[in-house]
């Protein structure tokens, strides 16, 4: 099944023609704004004037022009940019639920989220419970009168697991909840919002990015929720202030222009490795395999053009052995030894010990989460054969493969 959506055509299209016809929008230099009488103000208090600003955690011009170029990729209505994925995820849940409400959230999350929702929200009389969200008929019997959000991540964090978004938005839509998708792993890949999700979140410090120098999110959505997160006297963003910089949201929205490019060359190298390991005898998760437990539905989800994206975890069981590989892989200029992904060289850590180390040790046992799993985000490499072959020679002289 061909998707006809094309996430890439949208930014092509995406024009914007700056103060001095500049092709790259001005930079706002400026935390607040000028009127030129005060009932003007009074009326952009009152409500939003398209065009008018006020101050800088409301809106500003260049973080306005991102956000609908996020808006417009994501085929969402509206979008907000924030300082952080992380404070992203935080400010709409906080917007959708209050005080008694219910969250159902896959068990298979970003170690940051797995810790905001179990260790933070209880504090504020939010409820998560973890399942498993490829068991569409468990996650049914969990929902109560009190569960407001879904929460997956289109492609999961560590393991590439691969959420029925299609199925998933049904159920939620059936029982009045918001399904809420962390796509942080799949841009372009995945289009959450023509699948029936309500709400896309992306931590834009990895791949929307590419470039590993700064941290930064986006909540793509209705103009409704958009507006409820900016009002002035009750919105999530405007009231914790994650505001992004101007200057990096000029950074982020040059870099999205070239963000198919670097979606299909990090599939294409993700998929040649995930491959070539494979054939090795190794244990490897990557949607792109046709071993893969999702690889069928992911080929009824995705937008074909960007292939089954660029993350993949090999899986060498103990933890001492993907310590090993790690540093012999940077020792051999496969790349750096580092958490975070989407950067334009490779990228390797075991979340076990970093990045998941929030979840306890029975839970990552129950998912599948081995302390010998190695988590490799691939660059953008030309000769992807060549950093497979240093690859293989590491794994050759750790045993951990024969020849
Ligand atoms: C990194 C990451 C986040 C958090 O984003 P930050 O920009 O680091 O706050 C959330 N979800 C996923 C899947 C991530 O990889």
């Amino acid at each position: 099944m061909k998707q006809t959506f094309d996430p890439s055509a949208r930014i092509q299209d995406y024009l914007v023609f700056g103060e001095f016809g500049d092709v790259n929008p001005s930079i706002t230099d400026s935390s607040t704004f000028t009127f030129m009488n005060p009932t003007r103000m009074k009326e952009v208090f009152d409500h939003e004037i398209e065009g008018c600003f006020l101050y800088s955690r409301h809106w500003n011009p260049i973080n306005k022009d991102l956000a609908r170029a996020l808006a417009w990729m994501e085929d969402s209505e509206a979008a907000q940019v924030t300082a952080s994925g992380m404070s992203a995820i935080s400010c709409v849940i906080l917007q959708l639920c209050h005080s008694g409400d219910e969250i159902l959230s896959s068990r298979t999350i970003y170690g940051g989220t797995y810790a905001l929702f179990k260790n933070f929200l209880p504090r504020l009389g939010i409820t998560v419970k973890f399942v498993n969200m490829q068991d569409v008929d468990e996650v049914k019997k969990q929902i109560t009168s009190k569960t407001r959000v879904l929460y997956t991540e289109a492609v999961s964090n560590p393991l590439l697991e691969v959420a029925d978004l299609p199925e998933l938005s049904k159920l939620a839509h059936g029982h009045g909840m918001k399904l809420v998708v962390d796509n942080t792993f799949s841009p372009m890949s995945i289009s959450p919002i023509r699948l029936g999700a309500d709400v896309v979140i992306h931590s834009m410090t990895k791949f929307i990015n590419g470039t590993s120098d700064c941290v930064a999110g986006c909540i793509c959505t209705t103009s409704e929720l958009v507006h409820q997160l900016t009002d002035i006297n009750e919105g999530a963003c405007m009231l914790f202030g994650p505001v992004l910089d101007s200057y990096r949201a000029a950074s982020i929205l040059k870099n999205l222009h070239s963000l198919h490019i670097r979606v299909k060359q990090h599939s294409a190298n993700a998929l040649y490795m995930a491959t070539e390991l494979d054939k090795l005898g190794l244990r490897v998760h990557y949607p792109g395999l046709p071993g893969h437990p999702q690889h069928a539905l992911m080929k009824t989800i995705m937008n074909w053009d960007f292939g089954f994206g660029g993350m993949l975890a090999l899986d060498v069981e103990e933890e001492a052995k993907a310590d090993e590989l790690m540093t012999r892989m940077q020792e051999e200029k496969v790349g750096y030894l580092a958490v975070s992904l989407g950067y334009f060289k490779t990228l390797f850590s075991a979340p076990g010990h970093s990045t998941s180390s929030e979840i306890p040790e029975a839970e990552r046992k129950r998912m599948g989460l081995s302390d010998g799993l190695v988590r490799v985000s691939v660059g953008l490499d030309n000769d992807i054969h060549r950093s497979f072959e240093r690859i293989k020679k590491a794994l050759i002289e750790l045993k951990l493969v024969s020849v």
